[in-house]
């Protein structure tokens, strides 16, 4: 897809899209070996870019947070032609995927990016990165049974590991009640797996944390870059 050469500088990281246009504008920027000085000029992925000369990095490396709304599928795409995640990003030159995974029907916390040793080094069981959910479940569990979830509960023939977790609210009336589990494993449907196991199904599902990472200011088909200084504290 070709798109403005201000936008494509932009996503690599050159310049803002302004200061990109002034580069333009004052001739230091060449586009398969020719200056180029008007703003209207497109670019696709087989066009060679310099900036004073440099090429610029098409490849560079993004780091994303997206707050992912219910309804939306965590991958590159789906045969049933529902939402993806990567809908999200179809203005950037790079293409991000997402770490891990959360449920169809479960909001939250995802990290996009397009560096795999990243994403390849939070996925690995032994970096152990702390994830809060926020879950309403169905009654309201008794201290013994948050203390199973403390203490693991097997699922899938295999126990959890310890967890963290508190009742923030119960709703009588309508016999539900909220609950944080703060778990560092990631395993197939491990939270509603885990309230299912002491008798208390899910009925919504929110990822608030991915470690030192939470969703403040952002509200449900927002996202944000990371800083770099969150990046360099996730490496
Ligand atoms: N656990 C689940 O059961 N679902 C998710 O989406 C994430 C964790």
């Amino acid at each position: 897809m070709a798109e403005r050469l201000q936008k494509v500088m932009a996503n690599a990281g050159v310049a803002s899209r302004r200061a990109s246009e002034k580069l333009i504008q004052a001739g230091r920027v060449s586009v398969n070996g020719k200056i180029v000085t008007e703003l209207g000029v497109k670019v696709g992925s087989q066009d060679f870019v310099l900036v004073d000369r440099n090429p610029i990095d098409k490849e560079k490396k993004v780091y994303f947070l997206l707050y992912k709304p219910r309804g939306v599928i965590s991958a590159a795409k789906d045969d049933k032609g529902r939402k993806v995640v990567t809908d999200y990003f179809t203005d950037f030159e790079q293409r991000v995927y997402p770490v891990g995974r959360l449920d169809y029907d479960t909001s939250g916390l995802l990290l996009m990016t397009n560096d795999g040793e990243l994403a390849n080094q939070l996925m690995h069981p032994r970096y152990k990165v702390n994830k809060t959910y926020v879950a309403k479940v169905e009654g309201t569990p008794t201290n013994e049974e948050l203390q199973k979830l403390r203490q693991g509960v097997v699922i899938d023939g295999k126990k959890t590991a310890r967890a963290k977790c508190k009742v923030l609210s119960s709703d009588f009336q309508k016999k539900t009640s909220v609950v944080s589990l703060t778990i560092h494993e990631g395993r197939n449907h491990q939270v509603k797996k885990m309230f299912k196991a002491i008798g208390h199904p899910v009925q919504k599902l929110k990822r608030e944390t991915y470690g030192f990472l939470n969703l403040n200011g952002l509200t449900s088909g927002d996202f944000r870059p990371l800083t770099s200084l969150e990046v360099s504290e996730l490496k």
